[in-house]
């Protein structure tokens, strides 16, 4: 019977001596990048993979996402390591598809390395007899909320429940056999160090909107026409008014879009479309943000007497991570790099659906460094692939031996403690109560 530390010295030896097939994996992930529910061609090397490392797995899972196991010498917990499959879209990112204009500017290539990273080192140091429960190894589909029009598609023809990947894994039951999830998300921001945890994220529900109006001759007969262009305009100035009444700590965030201004110049504009966000730190801000966009869109067509049609859609929820494995995470990671180089996060205003997932469950959600440029920017690339690959590896490695060694006593620990904010049943009727069409007219 070996100590944790022996099985984690073996765990990062193990994966020290595989780091070079972990970035050159990452790095074709970055030469391929698919934006979510279309990364089909970064789903089969994961699949590849785990074929090589003979984990049994199941693929096609949310169309895209690919979920093995390996089990430890007795049963107990199951800890599953998340990796992302999915890009953005940043045409002008020097690594972006020429076709596509797809380009991994969140750095979610390397979390694929990561996953591999942890399964090789558990699998190939031998110590999985020596851990009671379950590893899962998942690589998941889309978590940025793009192309909205084509995940709508999707939806109406019945392949998406939800407009996200983890919330439709939840919906499809994929971690229904899942008691702890974690993921090392990368950074670019130098405050964070070479790993950092903590911190929470803000939530979001997605709109898409429509102004319907009357064409007319635009410069014969505007008096018979009906502006939906103006519509939007005032709509958008009332979304402005509203932003001295959100609460500095709700740190709420609206950013709308125009994604259509009209049809023709010399027609009245009689079909304006516009899409947003509505982020905030709680369920409460977003639902009060919300309202407050509603009335402000209604004021748009109420003052040309136009209609305005509002969908609400659920987005993601606000992260919520455990502290009992933020603590396990920080510990190995001090023993990684160092404590001055372990940052502490605070709240973010950005958005992940791991939020969805640590609201069902115990959650971690960390941070790696090696990153440079603003995160989803053109100049965003991995620099350093052994802080952004390698070394969070180890550390997610090493959590799961501080889980599920000694019988997973610590495991059964933290379940103990957690509460969860919703049963998965809870969660999903929640979102499906978000889920509003409105019409209105002025
Ligand atoms: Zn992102
Ligand atoms: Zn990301």
């Amino acid at each position: 019977m070996s100590t944790k530390e022996e099985l984690k010295s073996a765990v990062c030896r193990e994966i020290d001596r595989h780091s070079d097939e972990m970035i050159a994996m990452a790095q074709t992930i970055l030469e391929n990048p698919e934006p979510g529910f279309r990364e089909i061609k970064t789903s089969r090397l994961v699949a590849q993979k785990f074929n090589e490392l003979g984990i049994p797995y199941r693929d096609g899972l949310a169309i895209t996402g690919v979920k093995g196991a390996a089990r430890g010498g007795n049963e107990g917990p199951t800890v599953a390591i998340l990796g992302e499959l999915d890009s953005l879209i940043v045409p002008d990112h020097p690594k972006a598809d020429p076709e596509t204009g797809a380009a991994h500017a969140c750095g979610h290539h390397a979390q694929i390395g990561m996953l591999i990273g942890v399964a090789l080192g558990l699998i190939k140091s031998g110590v999985l007899p020596s851990l009671a429960g379950r590893v899962a190894f998942m690589a998941v589909p889309a978590e940025e909320y793009i192309e909205v029009e084509f995940r709508e598609k999707l939806h109406k023809e019945g392949k998406l429940s939800f407009l996200g990947g983890k919330p439709e894994l939840i919906k499809l039951g994929e971690f229904d056999d899942i008691d702890i999830a974690m993921m090392t998300h990368t950074t670019s921001n130098p405050e964070d160090r070479k790993l950092a945890v903590g911190g929470t994220n803000n939530g979001l529900v997605v709109k898409q909107i429509q102004f319907i109006g009357q064409s007319a001759h635009a410069g014969a007969m505007p008096h018979k026409g009906i502006n939906a262009l103006n519509a939007a305009m005032i709509a958008l100035s009332a979304i402005h008014t509203q932003r001295e009444t959100f609460k500095d700590d709700d740190t709420v965030r609206v950013h709308p879009i125009i994604t259509k201004g009209g049809d023709v110049v010399n027609a009245v504009p009689a079909d304006v479309r516009m899409e947003t966000f509505v982020r905030g730190k709680t369920l409460e801000a977003i639902k009060d943000a919300n309202e407050k966009v509603d009335r402000a869109l209604r004021a748009g067509a109420l003052a040309v007497g136009g209609k305005v049609r509002i969908t609400t859609l659920p987005g993601y929820l606000n992260l919520m991570q455990d502290p009992e494995l933020q603590e396990l995470y920080r510990l190995n990671a001090i023993s990684l790099v160092g404590e001055e180089e372990v940052g502490q996060r605070g709240h973010r205003t950005g958005s992940t659906d791991m939020g969805d997932v640590s609201h069902i469950m115990p959650a971690l959600h960390p941070y790696a460094g090696g990153a440079v440029g603003i995160s989803h920017g053109s100049d965003y690339l991995i620099q350093d692939y052994q802080l952004a690959v390698v070394n969070p590896a180890k550390a997610m490695a090493m959590t799961v031996i501080d889980l599920l060694a000694e019988d997973a006593a610590k495991a059964k620990e933290v379940l103990n403690k957690h509460k969860p904010h919703m049963t998965k049943q809870e969660y999903l009727t929640f979102m499906e109560s978000l889920l509003r069409e409105e019409e209105y007219q002025g």
